[in-house]
């Protein structure tokens, strides 16, 4: 039988930045286990790379700032480049959307996150494809900007590797053991792997690998989301920064020489690998002609589809479990899980090693216990 102190499950950004964490604090006797042959083959391979820190969570708000913070000055055991494009952010708000924003400005302030609000003509300026849409003003955050995720996720995994984290793949956890209310171990197809402590990282499976446990019942939603890349585009410009209508539900980027758009669909599905729908680039197309007429001939080269995993408060859930010992939650991690991906995995370890840290903050699993 094999022994880990420290079993995490799920190699995305959750399980991997968790198990970064807990190895630069000193932590030597982690197992991470993932059922896929290689990282990154769901939410975490599949997102739109983008770092926002103006959201309408103040406790999201204050991970993100810290998440972007990192990737600005990697730390020294970091060991592979990741590209980290500031070109900025622009979220246009109008009507009641506007006023929501512009609140959300004011938050991000108070945090200490660099926010102008600036004129529609100024936004227009900037991104000239903005001339024709409609709009009350904009939200620009200057330390924004677009990760290269794969060497992300990668780093966070070589560098807990080399700081002796084992990794696993291939290897699914099919049960959890559980004596006395305390989790114990795991069960895979190769055994039981007794643990002291089993942490649940398991993206859009938290919710199933939590009824494994017999644990709280956080109501955990994977909802589906489409993105889509236009054929290259020459008057785009790379160095535009991401702009995202909030109210309307559209946002789009440079990428790979055209765009990168999104209709922020969001329809609940199973935990697994999401089929496409080829509606939602009708959603999309009515989307780009209502709001940005001005980018309306595209063509889409290629699209593609992943799961948020949204809990019914909008926050994440991070902390031990309120039933069963010994079972730690880092999941619902939402649309923002790879900007605030190192603050995560830095809270999560912080609660694991601090006992004092047992209980309560925001985003404890303990709120959804009946
Ligand atoms: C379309 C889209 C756009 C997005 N855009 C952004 C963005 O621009 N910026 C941003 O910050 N965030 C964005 N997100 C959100 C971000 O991708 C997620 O918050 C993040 O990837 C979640 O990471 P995770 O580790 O929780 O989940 P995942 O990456 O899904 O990882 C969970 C892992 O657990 C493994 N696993 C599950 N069950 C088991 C088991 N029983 N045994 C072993 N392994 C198991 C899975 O195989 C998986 O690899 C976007 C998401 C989507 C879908």
């Amino acid at each position: 039988m094999i022994a880990s102190q420290y079993v995490i499950i799920g190699a995305g950004f959750a399980g991997a930045a968790t198990a970064y964490h807990l190895a630069r604090r000193g932590v030597k006797n982690i197992l991470l286990l993932e059922q896929e042959k290689v990282a990154g083959v769901h939410s975490s391979g599949r997102n739109a790379s983008m770092i926002r820190q103006v959201v309408p969570e103040n406790a999201v708000m204050r991970l993100a700032k810290e998440g972007a913070a990192f990737l600005r000055g990697l730390p020294s055991d970091w060991q592979i480049p990741v590209d980290f494009q500031r070109n900025g952010s622009l979220l246009l708000g109008s009507g009641e959307g506007w006023d929501r924003l512009s609140r959300d400005a004011e938050m991000a302030r108070e945090v200490g996150i660099e926010v102008e609000s600036w004129l529609p003509e100024k936004a227009k300026d900037y991104v000239p494809v903005l001339k024709e849409a409609n709009f009350d003003g904009a939200i620009w955050c200057p330390t924004d900007g677009v990760v290269d995720i794969h060497a992300l996720l990668s780093g966070y995994l070589k560098a807990a590797f080399s700081m002796g984290t084992q990794i696993r793949y291939s290897c699914a956890v099919q049960g959890i053991e559980v004596q006395d209310g305390r989790a114990c171990g795991v069960l895979t197809a190769e055994g039981l792997i007794r643990a002291e402590t089993v942490i649940n990282a398991a993206g859009p499976w938290a919710a199933v690998v939590g009824k494994m446990a017999g644990a709280v019942e956080a109501p955990l939603r994977p909802c589906r989301r489409h993105l889509f890349v236009t054929t290259p585009l020459p008057w785009v410009d790379p160095k535009w920064p991401f702009v995202w209508d909030d109210a309307h539900g559209i946002y789009f980027r440079p990428d790979s020489g055209g765009l990168l758009l999104c209709p922020c669909d969001q329809d609940e599905m199973a935990p697994g690998d999401p089929p496409t729908d080829s509606s939602v680039a009708e959603l999309l197309a009515e989307k780009i002609r209502q709001r940005f007429p001005g980018i309306a001939d595209v063509a889409i080269r290629k699209s593609w589809a992943g799961l948020r995993t949204l809990s019914n408060d909008g926050r994440f859930v991070i902390g031990w479990d309120s039933k069963v010992r010994g079972f730690f939650w880092v999941a619902g991690l939402g649309g923002h899980g790879v900007t605030t991906s190192s603050a995560v995995g830095a809270l999560a370890a912080g609660l694991i090693l601090d006992p004092s840290e047992r209980r309560g903050g925001p985003f404890s699993p303990g709120r959804f216990a009946s």
